[in-house]
Order: structure tokens, then C-alpha cells, then sequence
């Protein structure tokens, strides 16, 4: 269970981040919805202290997370998958998910590439593990970038705009290894622009606007009435 209150962050003078709460349960899928620059990136990145927050707390199964958090134990507890994949250009497809479960957990390497190919199968693409990240199409970096996220054996995984650099096809196959993930009792959040995977995946869809979080709604909720005037401006700009 994860429990945000009143989660500030300013970069510089500007405030990014004002005052957000929000209760997340083991296994929730959360989807981040908001305009650009509404601050979906940095609120997600305080969940692995990419971004520190200034003021507020953020607790994970009732730990605070904040300056003393040890960072490696954090980031294999909650993993993170970017809109650019961020893969190690020099390591194959395999040791790109091997590498953290060795150096940060001590795993064998034997049973980190046992663990990593069953990953990789999982996400459709067992056959790729001894290629380069640049051998591979945007949509199968991408699920690399999954597996890789998995083998860490994670609580929770976030994702920012995972398919916001893919095209249409790969989305789509990227988006079904999302829901099949779905299925599984990893906390999920995720910011997409993906309205139908939103629809479908969501357990509950947070909606901010300038910093702050305007409404958190089941998705049949929010996007057949969405309770505010900022929500629906930006629903109708979607269509
Ligand atoms: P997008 O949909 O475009 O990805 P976002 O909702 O993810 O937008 P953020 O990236 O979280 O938005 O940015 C929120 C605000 O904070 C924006 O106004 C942005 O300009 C500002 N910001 C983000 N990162 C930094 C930074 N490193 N330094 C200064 N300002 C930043
Ligand atoms: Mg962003």
C-alpha cells in the first residue's frame, strides 16, 4: 500500500507539485491522466526518488520514503519504465535484464538469465535476448525495457507514456503485454495518452491539472462525467 500526503516539489521557484494526496492499494492499477506540464512525470519519478520531494511524505507498505531511503533497494522495489526505453546500448538484450537482479541483489548469474528468458518470453520476444538494443524495432526495445523492469521482481512498476514513441502497430503490442501485466499483483502507475488501454486497465484514473491532482475517478466515471471543467476540456480535446 502506498499513502502520499500533501507531496510537494518545486523546481527552483516553481511549484510542480502542490499538496497531492492519494491512497494506492497492493495491486492497483492507477493511469495518470493531464494535460502537458500538469506535472504527471515528476509526480511519478518521487515514487523512486528520481525526483525527491521537498515537503510532504510518501510511504510505501508503511515505509517513509525521503533522504535516508536507501536508493538501490528502493529502485528494485519500484521499477520504472521510460518513454525511450533507456536501455544499456552496449549490453545485449539479456544482460540489460540481468544487470540489476546481479549487481544490486547478488542473483547467480544462472538464475538471473534463467529468470530474465522467462521474462522476455513472457513479454514476446525470447528469441531477441542475444541481440544489441539497436537491432531491435522501437516497440520490441520497449518490451525489453518491461522484462527488464520485471526481473527485478518488483512491487510496483511505473511507467511513463510507455508507447509515446512507438507507432501504431507496435502500440498496440506493447499495450496488450500491459494488460496482461494488469493481471498480475504488481502496483501499477502509469502515465499514457492511451485512452482506450486507460480505460481498460485502470483501476482508478488521477487526473492533475498545474500541479495538483483534480480528480481521481473509477475510469467509466471519469470520462463519462468527469466532475470538473478542466476534465472535460481535456477529454474533448482527446476525441
Ligand atoms: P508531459 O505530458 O509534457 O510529459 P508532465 O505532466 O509529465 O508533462 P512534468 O514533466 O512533470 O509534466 O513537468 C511539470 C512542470 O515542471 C512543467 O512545467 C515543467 O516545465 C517543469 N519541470 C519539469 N522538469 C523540470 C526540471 N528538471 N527543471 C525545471 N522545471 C521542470
Ligand atoms: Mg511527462
Amino acid at each position: 500500500r502506498i499513502s502520499v500526503r500533501n507531496l510537494s516539489k518545486f523546481y527552483g521557484e516553481f511549484l510542480a507539485l502542490d499538496r497531492l494526496s492519494l491512497d494506492i492499494d497492493k495491486g492497483e492499477k492507477i493511469v495518470v491522466l493531464g494535460p502537458s506540464g500538469s506535472g504527471k512525470s515528476t509526480f511519478i519519478r518521487c515514487f523512486n526518488r528520481i525526483e525527491p520531494h521537498d515537503s510532504g511524505t510518501l510511504m510505501i507498505d508503511g515505509q517513509v520514503i525521503d533522504d535516508k531511503t536507501d536508493l538501490a533497494t528502493l529502485r528494485g522495489r519500484v521499477g520504472m519504465v521510460f518513454q525511450n526505453y533507456n536501455l544499456f546500448p552496449h549490453l545485449t538484450v539479456l544482460d540489460n535484464c540481468t544487470l540489476a537482479p546481479r549487481l544490486v541483489r547478488g542473483t547467480p548469474r544462472e538464475r538471473a538469465e534463467d529468470d530474465a528468458r522467462r521474462y522476455l518470453a513472457q513479454v514476446g520476444i525470447g528469441e531477441q535476448a542475444g541481440k544489441y538494443p539497436i537491432q531491435l524495432s522501437g516497440g520490441q526495445q520497449q518490451r525489453v525495457a518491461i522484462a527488464r523492469a520485471l526481473s527485478m521482481n518488483p512491487e510496483i512498476i511505473l511507467f511513463d507514456e510507455p508507447t509515446a514513441a512507438l507507432d501504431p502497430e507496435a502500440i498496440s503490442g506493447v499495450v496488450a503485454i500491459m494488460e496482461d501485466l494488469a493481471a498480475q499483483q504488481i502496483t501499477t502507475i502509469c502515465v499514457t495518452h492511451e485512452m482506450g488501454f486507460a480505460r481498460r486497465i485502470a483501476d482508478r484514473i488521477v487526473f492533475m491539472d498545474k500541479g495538483s491532482i483534480l480528480e481521481v475517478a473509477p475510469p467509466q466515471e471519469f470520462f463519462t462525467a468527469p466532475r470538473t471543467e478542466r476534465a472535460r476540456a481535456f477529454l474533448d480535446q482527446m476525441i
